[in-house]
């Protein structure tokens, strides 16, 4: 190994935020050791150790300090305080060449979700030379997924990853280059814009697409900052397998809750669903699902309850959790009625599936409209211009936009279209400034 610093990175099998880190580190030519903790007890104890007690991989560590996982790793990176570490902070100017100059694309697409790499796979194949952004959760949602029954095409079904990884590869093919960072900010008043990544790189661009898509929600409740990565998580096919044996809380009513219940019936005792109200959002074959497992008692359906309180300590894991219960639905909403129920409830790990908002906040100041939550608004209806936001040359595809859809065959469509108005845009930009060169040229005369 080169003098570099040491990296070492704790990973287990079937583990996308390992995954993530591993691709971070790769993407900065960084060489590493890993170790994968599945089925050895030993090596998961040394990695629970030199984790300060967190039970969650990856744990990365530089030079025996402790990075962290996954969030952490990347939070680092996103100041600049990573490549400061690994000794390769000044190698980051855009373009490369060490003097902090700033390079041009005719195209940037910020993420790498499914709507982000199709507009990538049809900027490339356009001759649009994009650069791809990887965003805070490189592959977007689908790398948290295990099987994708029902993106066409598949028959057998496909895992998120795989499904994100061959996206990326038809990508390269057609010359799309992706890079790992996080867009900061993009000023659009002036042209072409200028993107500044969290990192300090910046770039200029004729257009850019926001498929940044939205990261997972959590409730605020109290206990909740310090137990994230104790017992605590929002990713089940990440983190299940560390509490094997525990009964395991999933919060949440919709396709992810379900999903991820089915899936934690893998390692828990027994899994426990609790949904705000009567009702699932989730369609009806996760729903079948779900009760194939109540019957078999696997599963426990919590339904009119809310999660209020994680107990535990970084030390020990998640011990139990408050719940209030009210027959009406939205318990939380209902403190006073004497017909809440307040109870505590003894739980090894919790797991949020609560929904996502949208990752926008760099597109602030552009002038694009946004509703309350963040969803981009762009042209929709019909004909061409679909993904038009209201400043021209700034696009939205995927989860960014889809508030209702949010399925990865919508946002490939949403990609694919943004690619093409992006393409049509840089036409008639090319166009433009043609004739404003050739009126010039005639001034001159
Ligand atoms: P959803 O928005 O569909 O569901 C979120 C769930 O969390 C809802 O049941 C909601 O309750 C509940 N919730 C939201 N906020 C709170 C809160 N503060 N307290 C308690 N409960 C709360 O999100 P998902 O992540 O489940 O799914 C997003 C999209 O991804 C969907 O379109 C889904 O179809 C898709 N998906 C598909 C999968 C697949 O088919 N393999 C797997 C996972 C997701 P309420 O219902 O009352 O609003």
């Amino acid at each position: 190994m080169s003098d570099q610093p040491r990296v070492e990175i704790y990973t287990k099998t079937d583990c996308p935020y390992c995954e993530k880190a591993k691709d971070l580190f790769d993407s900065k030519g960084i060489e590493y050791e890993e170790y994968n903790v599945t089925g050895d007890d030993e090596l998961f104890e040394e990695m629970v150790e030199r984790a300060d007690g967190r039970k969650t991989a990856p744990e990365v560590f530089i030079d025996d300090e402790l990075i962290g996982g996954w969030d952490d790793t990347s939070a680092r990176n996103e100041t600049g305080e990573l490549d400061e570490k690994l000794d390769i902070a000044d190698e980051n100017d855009s373009d490369g060449d060490g003097d902090g100059n700033v390079e041009h694309r005719p195209l940037i697409i910020a993420g790498t979700g499914i709507a982000g790499l199709t507009a990538a796979i049809y900027a490339g194949r356009s001759n649009n030379d994009p650069l791809v952004i990887e965003g805070d959760e490189p592959g977007g949602q689908l790398t948290l997924t295990t099987d994708v029954a029902n993106y066409p095409g598949f028959p057998e079904g496909i895992s998120g990853p795989e499904l994100v990884n061959n996206m990326k590869e038809q990508a390269k093919q057609f010359g799309a280059e992706l890079k790992n960072g996080i867009v900061d900010t993009v000023e659009a008043d002036q042209r072409p814009f200028r993107v500044e990544l969290t990192n300090g790189d910046v770039y200029t661009a004729d257009a850019v697409i926001a498929a940044s898509g939205a990261s997972a929600r959590t409730l605020g409740v109290p206990g909740e900052d310090d137990l994230m990565g104790y017992g605590l998580s929002t990713c089940a096919t990440c983190d299940g397998a560390f509490f094997r044996d525990e009964d395991m809380l999933v919060v949440g009513g919709g396709d992810a809750a379900m999903e991820e219940a089915t899936f934690l019936t893998k390692f828990a005792d027994t899994v426990y669903i609790a949904h705000r109200r009567e009702e699932f959002r989730a369609e009806d074959y996760w729903i079948d699902r779900v009760h194939e497992k109540v019957e078999e008692g696997e599963i426990t359906i919590m339904k009119n309850t809310e999660l209020v309180e994680v107990h535990g300590s970084q030390e020990g894991g998640v011990d139990h959790v408050t719940l209030v219960e009210n027959d009406q639905g939205h318990p939380t909403d209902r403190l006073d009625d004497p017909e809440t129920n307040e109870f505590e409830f003894d739980v090894g790990a919790v797991f949020l599936a609560i929904g996502h908002t949208p990752n926008t906040e760099y597109l602030e100041g552009t002038g694009v409209t946004m509703d309350d939550e963040g969803y981009l608004r762009t042209q929709g209806g019909d004909g061409g211009g679909q993904t038009e936001t209201d400043v021209p040359g700034i696009f939205g595809a995927g989860d960014v936009v889809d508030y209702h859809y949010q399925q990865a065959v919508t946002a490939a469509g949403m990609g694919s279209k943004a690619a093409l108005d992006v393409d049509e845009y840089l036409e008639d930009l090319e166009r433009a400034e043609s004739a404003s060169e050739t009126e010039a040229a005639a001034a001159d005369d």
